[in-house]
């Protein structure tokens, strides 16, 4: 049997913060990963996720806005680079370009609002057909080397890493937990941080968390989303005007795209429908096959919307979603066992701040923003 004061369930993006961040405090913390960190299971592989500002709401903005100085730090500490700058365009009718730039005016961040013809002169590879907001502080974020850069600073502080380690039910145990993995192994821990991504919901039950806490939680729906890569016509250094990464969201598109990592060989743009992929009863339930129809809608996107690459996928990739019904993160700890819910589709930028905030909560100082909590959780829409 082993004990160790933290222990942190899952190694994606928040639980690979929330590692870092606990064991630079100087806390004993051990990592629990069913698989291995950023597995292809979770939603923490891959080398291209979203870094932008431009949020509905200022309490998001001005989320990003701290997040980066984590991101700063990584970078400064890893001495490697994490967000690649490429600047990013949001524009359709319920994208709200001229909205989203009020809200960036409020928090400081610099952009540009462009009239469709002007945004096309810019960016000849896409097509535009409302406003545009033009934000340059936006980029791609290398997920998988977040993450094995953050664990790998939370073991040179002292955190263990136990890959393979699946947890199957937490017990109550004197002041602390009984942890059970599906093959039998045990561990005892006095706090716990659960960051199982999209298999949380079929773990929830399993947690010893109070019933009310259980019954408050909102519900977490389980999608495999589907993401492919096109071709750029120009190759990447060639292109006038480098790709930025995009939103477009009109009443019947949801459509966001960046350009492609390495592992799709900085060769073309990933495009993807938002929330396009099909809803699973669990995490276990993955198949990773394509779904045809999602292929086509985006095939069909990108021969009208995007000149700029060839409407003809060359790589193609799943990745799980756990969305809540208005997409707030949940990050509330009860009884000393934190819970930690970062996506809906946007919860990458936040990394660093979302590992500080989940251990600030697990050793009892600092706040979460309401919205997060479970209890007192209030109704809000971005
Ligand atoms: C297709 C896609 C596109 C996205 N695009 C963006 C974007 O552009 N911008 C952005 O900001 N965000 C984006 N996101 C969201 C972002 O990737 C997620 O918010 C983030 O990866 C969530 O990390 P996580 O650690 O919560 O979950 P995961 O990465 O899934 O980590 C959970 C980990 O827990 C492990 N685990 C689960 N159960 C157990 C158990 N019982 N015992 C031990 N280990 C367990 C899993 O194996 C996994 O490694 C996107 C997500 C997807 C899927």
């Amino acid at each position: 049997m082993n004990t160790s004061k933290y222990v942190v369930v899952g190694a994606g993006l928040a639980g690979a913060a929330t590692a870092w961040h606990l064991a630079s405090r100087g806390h004993e913390v051990t990592v629990l990963e069913r698989s291995t960190p950023a597995n292809e299971w979770g939603s923490s592989h891959g080398s291209a996720r979203i870094f932008r500002y431009a949020y509905p709401d200022l309490g998001y903005t001005r989320m990003v806005i701290d997040a980066r100085r984590g991101w700063d730090e990584l970078e400064r500490l890893s001495d490697r680079r994490l967000i690649t700058p490429t600047g990013s365009v949001d524009h359709g009718s319920v994208r709200r370009p001229r909205q989203l730039a009020e809200v960036l005016q409020s928090a400081g961040v610099e952009h540009e609002l462009l009239s469709p013809a002007q945004a096309r002169h810019r960016w000849p590879q896409l097509v535009f057909d409302t406003e545009v907001l033009w934000h340059p502080g936006a980029g791609v974020l290398d997920a998988e080397t977040t993450v094995t850069t953050m664990v790998e600073l939370a073991v040179t502080q002292g955190a263990q890493i136990r890959t393979g380690w699946e947890l199957s039910s937490v017990t109550r145990s004197g002041n602390g937990f009984r942890l059970t993995s599906f093959t039998g192994e045990v561990l005892e821990a006095e706090r716990i941080i659960v960051c199982a991504g999209g298999w949380l919901p079929a773990l929830l039950s399993e947690l010893s968390l109070p019933d009310a806490f259980v019954q408050q939680m909102p519900s977490l729906q389980v999608r495999q989303e589907q993401a492919y890569h096109f071709p750029y016509k120009e190759a990447r250094e060639a292109s006038a005007t480098p790709w930025p990464t995009f939103i477009h969201l009109s009443e019947n598109l949801q459509i966001y795209g960046l350009p492609g990592g390495r592992d799709a060989q900085f060769q073309g743009q990933k495009v993807a429908k938002f929330n396009g992929g099909k809803v699973l009863p669990s995490a276990r339930a993955q198949d990773q096959i394509m779904d045809e129809s999602n292929r086509q809608q985006v095939m069909d996107y990108v021969t009208r919307y995007l000149p700029g690459v060839v409407p003809e996928p060359y790589a193609e990739t799943t990745c799980l979603f756990t969305n809540t019904p208005n997409e707030d993160f949940v990050l509330d700890t009860v009884d000393n066992i934190t819970v930690v819910s970062p996506c809906s589709g946007h919860g990458g930028k936040f990394a660093p701040l979302i590992g500080e905030m989940a251990a600030d909560l697990a050793t009892g100082r600092g706040q979460v923003p309401e919205i997060f909590r479970v209890f007192g959780r209030h109704q809000y829409h971005q």
